[in-house]
């Protein structure tokens, strides 16, 4: 067995690359993994077209066998398998990609999910082992080979046993250091853990051995029961055809991913083709989750590129005012960097997310329409969201949002949309009339809502300290602008003009004497046309209604 010497360049690369391109060590498995899936894809697309390969598509599999006794952890595949030759090239030479080689070779389009591309993957291994011995066996040889490595120091290889086309990884798992806990890669729990998180969807059974006790019958002893199991789901949700899914499956999946502990209000699943080809499957959360309005909530949507995970919360794929849907994207298209974490090009990933965003909106439209009831109850979880939509980023989303915003009206004291509001003011009503207050029943109190009232227009009721400043850069709805019936210009003219002037005059003396007692309280005392049964109402002059100011005054400098 000779020894032969990476270059040096490759040397360093494969010190830089154990060291520095991955964020978190686990996925070393995702990257096997996915080798070995790569390996499963070739040789059923060479069984295609070779007789003597008979590909049954249940024979196929990886395998993990974790080895506490020898800390070791094997990797078993079925797939195509490395010559002597593939070996060398392919382990030896860092950023060489037979996988990449193979698509451009074949021109493989749809079905095939080849997921190499950079030649590195591989040696993420020696993040977790300090000795990593690949046996594999090719159908394009009579002999079976061995390679081996102890990392940057180069590798050997030598003939070895195995006679079906395959490969088996053996990793000699590091000793713990006082940072990681390396010992953690032996345990089952572990690991599944791992491929459930970056690997579930891989197309291939992922197999693995689980040891469970069952007590004797009629005795204190335990027998030790040894259960081969699949640990990967597969076909991904997702990629099904929507026909064969219920909506206790889509809810099954919701609380699997942890998306929540409520039921979904909607699921969105769909496809794309077209400049940018991807599948989606997004929720709207019935409740709000505990954190939503705080800082600590983080959005973003699961991001997949040929159904492995790529990116856990890609927050760029839903705008702030959508934050709180939850699901994923996975598309084949994605040009992602070396270490597969991050992306090459956001232009995919913008065209991706303006897509999502008209989506969800067309989505809760349709929801609006089709069904009020649900649509009311997201709104009462998620209404504050949209309108700080509207207010934040200068605006520049209140075209996208202004439909999908409603208030409790005056009329039955139901949530009213704008257009709605809009479609039932009487031909005489000029303005979109507001009222803003603690609370529905506080603002029936006030003293400002009767003119309106009186001429029988409906008001909306702002409740929410965001109502008035989201509604202030909205400034108008069809052409009709939002008035707060405690304003100075409401429109509505007095009942008697000729009666008015008269009392105005008579009462000049009144309101002075009234002014002049309360000169440290309020800044003028006039005479209101907008009260019928009330003697006396609040009032704000400026830009700011008083509410406003309330709110304003509790902000930090
Ligand atoms: P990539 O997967 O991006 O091509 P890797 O470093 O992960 O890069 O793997 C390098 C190459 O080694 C692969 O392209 C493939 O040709 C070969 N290879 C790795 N693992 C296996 C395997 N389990 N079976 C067959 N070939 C493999
Ligand atoms: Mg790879």
């Amino acid at each position: 067995m000779t020894k032969k010497a990476f270059r040096a360049e490759s040397k360093r690369l494969l010190d830089l690359m154990i060291n520095s391109i991955y964020t978190h060590r686990e996925i070393f498995l995702r990257e096997l993994i996915s080798n070995s899936s790569d390996a499963i894809d070739k040789i059923y697309y060479r069984a295609l077209t070779d007789e003597s390969l008979k590909f049954d598509k249940d024979s196929y599999f990886i395998k993990i066998i974790p080895d506490k006794s020898n800390r070791t952890l094997k990797l078993i595949d079925t797939g195509i398998g490395m010559t002597k030759e593939e070996l060398e090239e392919n382990l030896g030479i860092i950023a060489k990609s037979g996988s990449l080689a193979f698509k451009s070779e074949n021109e493989l389009k749809d079905g095939y999910d080849i997921i190499g591309q950079f030649g590195v993957g591989f040696y993420s291994a020696f993040m977790v082992a300090d000795k990593v011995t690949v046996i594999s066996k090719s159908p394009d040889s009579d002999k079976a080979w061995k390679w081996e490595s102890e990392g940057a120091e180069g590798y050997m290889i030598e003939e070895a046993e195995k006679t079906d086309p395959g490969t088996e990884i053996l990793l000699h798992i590091k000793e713990n250091t006082e940072e990681e806990n390396f010992d953690d890669y032996l345990e089952e729990y572990r690991l599944r853990s791992i491929v459930k998180k970056y690997s579930d969807f891989i197309r291939y059974p992922i197999k693995m051995d689980v040891y469970t006790s069952k007590k004797k019958e009629d005795s204190d002893e335990y027998d030790t029961i040894v259960e081969e199991q699949t640990i990967n789901s597969m076909v991904p949700i997702w990629r099904k055809n929507k026909s064969d899914l219920s909506q206790e499956d889509y809810d099954n999946f919701y609380s699997e991913k942890h998306y929540g502990f409520d039921k979904p209000l909607k699921h969105i699943h769909f496809t794309v083709d077209g400049a940018i080809s991807y599948r989606a499957l997004l929720f709207i959360p019935e409740t709000k989750p505990f954190d939503y309005y705080t800082k600590e909530y983080e959005k973003g949507l699961e991001l997949y590129s040929s159904g492995v995970m790529i990116m856990n919360k890609c927050p760029d794929l839903v705008p702030d005012y959508f934050g709180f849907v939850k699901g994923l994207v996975d598309s084949e298209d994605l040009s992602l960097n070396i270490s597969r974490e991050i992306l090459q090009h956001d232009r995919q990933l913008k065209l991706i997310a303006k897509n999502i965003k008209n989506k969800i909106k067309s989505e809760l439209l349709s929801l609006l329409e089709n069904d009020r009831e649900k649509y009311e109850s997201f709104y009462e979880s998620f209404g504050r969201q949209l309108k700080f939509g509207v207010y934040s980023d200068f605006g520049t989303n209140k075209e996208e949002l202004k439909d999908l915003m409603m208030f409790k009206s005056s009329k039955e004291k139901k949530y009213a949309t704008l257009k709605e509001y809009v479609e039932r003011m009487p031909e005489d009503q000029k303005f979109i009339y507001y009222a803003s207050g603690d609370s529905i029943d506080k603002i029936d109190k006030s003293p400002q809502i009767e003119a309106v009232l009186d001429k029988g227009y409906e008001f909306l009721y702002f409740t929410e300290e965001i109502d008035e400043f989201a509604i202030n850069v909205l400034m108008s709805y069809s052409d009709k602008e939002f008035r707060s019936v405690a304003g100075k210009d409401t429109g509505i003219e007095p009942a008697d003009k000729a009666l008015d002037e008269k009392v105005k005059e008579e009462s000049a003396d009144l309101l002075n004497d009234m002014k002049e007692l309360l000169k440290d309280k309020v800044s003028d005392v006039k005479l209101s046309t907008k009260l019928r049964k009330h003697p006396v109402c609040l009032s704000s002059e400026g830009e700011l209604t008083i509410e406003m100011e309330k709110v304003l005054n509790t902000m930090p400098d």
